[in-house]
């Protein structure tokens, strides 16, 4: 446990009376994808927010790269190496592609928002901006505007926002969600790849994705971890098909 990049110990969180994670013990190793799966309400976004930092558990702890970030804001943990995705889209529409990874290169560089008129100008914050661009196949549709990117485009283009911050864990909420196929192929194939330089924290629904990527899986069901295993043992797993995978195992 100790060569872990992300950790969770007991983190517990309710809403009133909905107990909403349940005592979740998960880690992250170098050079892994671990999904986290389950059905619709089981708990992954509030996972996700605790180990961000923008939920505090009522009980529990969160580590990176061996430091207890319990208790420190979301920006702390993002400069610390934590990138993320969201399952609800973070990004400014009406600014163009290249924008808005500026802007989050902006935010890694740790330098003020007032200087983002001269941001554009700036060769370090652009390289980088286009490196992140280029990562995820979207240096052709750098001066387009943001809302008229396809939907997995979009996709894309939040996986660069976070590439910018040069992460040491990646936790992505359902980036293959609303995709086409051929935008999943094209994005797992490109997450296959990232584990080596980021291990990848996985929430998403789709099965092909997260059988074909995850060294381990666990699932979530309740608020509560009902099992962490390989593909096939979370396959082969008599409470995971009663409880969510059915006849996908
Ligand atoms: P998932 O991402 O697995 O679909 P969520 O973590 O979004 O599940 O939600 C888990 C449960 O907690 C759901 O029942 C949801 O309605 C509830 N919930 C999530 N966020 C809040 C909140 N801020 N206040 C009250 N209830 C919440
Ligand atoms: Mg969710």
């Amino acid at each position: 446990m100790t060569d872990a990049v992300l950790q969770t110990n007991g983190i517990s969180k309710s809403f009133g009376a909905l107990r909403a994670s349940r005592d979740i013990s998960i880690d992250l190793k170098p050079g892994e994808i671990h999904a986290i799966i389950g059905p619709n309400g089981a708990g992954k976004s509030t996972l996700i927010g605790q180990i961000c930092g923008t939920l505090r558990p009522d009980a529990g702890s969160v580590r990176l790269l061996g430091r207890d970030v319990t208790h420190q804001p979301t920006r702390a943990r993002a400069r610390a190496g934590l990138g993320r995705t969201f399952q609800i889209s973070s990004l400014a529409m009406e600014d163009t592609v290249l924008q808005n990874v500026l802007l989050g290169a902006l935010g890694a560089s740790g330098r003020s928002w007032r200087f983002f008129s001269n941001v554009t100008r700036d060769t370090s914050l652009r390289e980088t901006a286009e490196e992140a661009l280029a990562r995820v196949g979207l240096l052709d549709q750098a001066r387009m505007r943001t809302a008229e990117l396809s939907h997995g485009q979009r996709r894309q283009l939040e996986v660069a926002v976070a590439l910018t911050q040069k992460p040491k864990a990646l936790v992505m909420d359902e980036p293959m969600a609303g995709m086409g196929s051929e935008g999943s192929k094209l994005l797992t194939g490109f997450l296959d790849q990232l584990r080596h330089e980021a291990p990848i924290l996985l929430v998403e629904h789709d099965m092909d994705a997260v059988f074909s990527l995850a060294d381990r899986i666990s699932v979530l069901v309740y608020g509560e971890v009902i099992a962490t295993g390989t593909v096939d043992e979370i396959r082969s797993n008599a409470a995971v098909k009663e409880a969510y995978l059915g006849d996908e195992a």
